[in-house]
């Protein structure tokens, strides 16, 4: 039976994880993998949540089975979190944000498997790949110029006008992964409109929120597609914003047109992970509604988050400086217009190899950097190896 089994690609961001390891090169860069790091280069545990984790530690007395959806308190908080006050919601614990775009996806299918699915082009690669896992159609839509790093605001509207009732529009809250170019309000509220008038219903994958602007700011294009439409599906992870990777926290959360489709959506959702798995990770999502619930956890993780943010746009600034002064131009500006962890460079693949080759810094093969990989001694070599590549 087994030998029937299609062989799956290598994964490109592990196979450049070994290509790294392999690298004896002491002044190597890592910027491919998109996990948050501080100035010491380490992926530390948030203060509050090490804090939450002593006190869950303590208290806990149990470990039998919590609700299937998810705990109730988790569920609550990161329902006010992401969508502030919304009455007609479900919401499903899920493992990661992963779990929350792969259930949101089976969702859809199952209320509608005609529905296409619109997802920019690029997107997180993942996204195609559990769409095609689901036997999905997935529509790309132009989202990001090349020649200006931003979003292509004309080739978006283009391609939304070919939406039709029942698609479904599959968008980055914010920090968008792998471009780093986010909608401006005007924009938001625009796709809003559109998607809205075509009868077509938003997906949002919310993995960085926090790491853009606040909290506020980065849910604000979220609550713009929510509040715009009738029905609005979002894709949460606690991964980054909360560091709390590998315990695999997120949510997926619908909002419904009224009361009797939410009790349908909750139901199903509920199904969802019965069947996948039955009751979703506990462990990380208490320590996440641990911190969101107390008021004192709460003020400390949002300095930490905000930290976080400072880090990363310290090193943009670095960066942009360093690139002006050694090319006398500000067409690398954009990297401060970018938000969350990522910007894209828009090199060639022979440009990104040869980048790897003579100053050992890697990115993926799309020139996806993740900004919080470079340590600050680390921005004249990447600068000068952008320029040496002819970016
Ligand atoms: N969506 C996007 C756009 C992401 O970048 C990620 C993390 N790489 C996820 C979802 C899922 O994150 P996780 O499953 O680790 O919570």
């Amino acid at each position: 039976m087994l030998e029937n089994l299609p062989k799956q690609a290598p994964d490109g961001i592990l196979h450049l994880m070994e290509q790294l390891r392999a690298d004896p090169r002491a002044e190597k860069v890592d910027l491919g993998v998109g996990v948050y790091r501080d100035a010491t280069g380490a992926t530390p545990i948030m203060r509050a949540v090490r804090q939450a984790g002593r006190r869950l530690w303590e208290a806990e007395t149990t470990k039998t089975y919590t609700a299937l959806a998810g705990d109730a308190a988790f569920l609550a908080a990161v329902r006010a979190l992401v969508l502030g006050d919304a009455p007609e919601t479900a919401a499903i614990a899920t493992p990661g944000g992963t779990g929350a775009v792969r259930l949101g996806l089976e969702l859809v299918r199952m209320a509608n498997p005609e529905a296409r699915v619109f997802v920019s082009d690029p997107t997180w690669p993942n996204h195609l790949s559990i769409l095609a896992h689901l036997g999905m159609e997935a529509v790309p839509f132009r989202y990001f110029d090349a020649g200006t790093q931003d979003v292509d605001r004309d080739g978006l509207r283009g391609d939304l006008a070919a939406l039709r009732e029942g698609d479904v529009v599959l968008l980055h809250g914010c920090c968008h992964n792998p471009t780093g170019a986010d909608p401006d309000t005007d924009l938001w509220e625009e796709v809003a409109r559109i998607i809205r008038a075509a009868g077509a219903i938003p997906m949002i994958d919310l993995a960085y929120l926090g790491l853009g602007d606040g909290i506020e700011e980065d849910a604000a294009g979220t609550r713009a597609l929510v509040s715009a439409c009738p029905e609005a599906l979002v894709a949460l992870s606690c991964s980054k914003n909360f560091g709390l990777y590998r315990e695999r926290v997120g949510a997926l959360i619908v909002s419904a047109a009224d009361d009797m489709a939410a009790e349908l959506a909750q139901g199903a959702m509920t199904h969802l992970n019965r069947q996948a798995y039955s009751f979703p990770p506990d462990h990380g999502a208490r320590l996440a509604a641990m911190v969101l619930d107390d008021p004192a956890l709460r003020a400390e993780w949002l300095t930490e988050l905000g930290e976080m943010r400072a880090q990363v746009k310290g090193l943009r600034t670095a960066l942009v400086e360093e690139l002006r002064a050694r090319t006398s131009s500000g067409r690398f500006d954009y990297i401060t217009r970018h938000r969350g962890m990522f910007s894209m460079l828009g090199a060639s693949p022979a440009q990104v190899t040869q980048m790897r080759e003579t100053h050992g810094i890697y990115m993926t093969r799309d020139s996806r950097i993740n900004i919080a990989g470079l340590g600050a001694r680390d921005v004249p070599r990447l600068a000068a190896a952008m320029v040496e590549a002819g970016l």
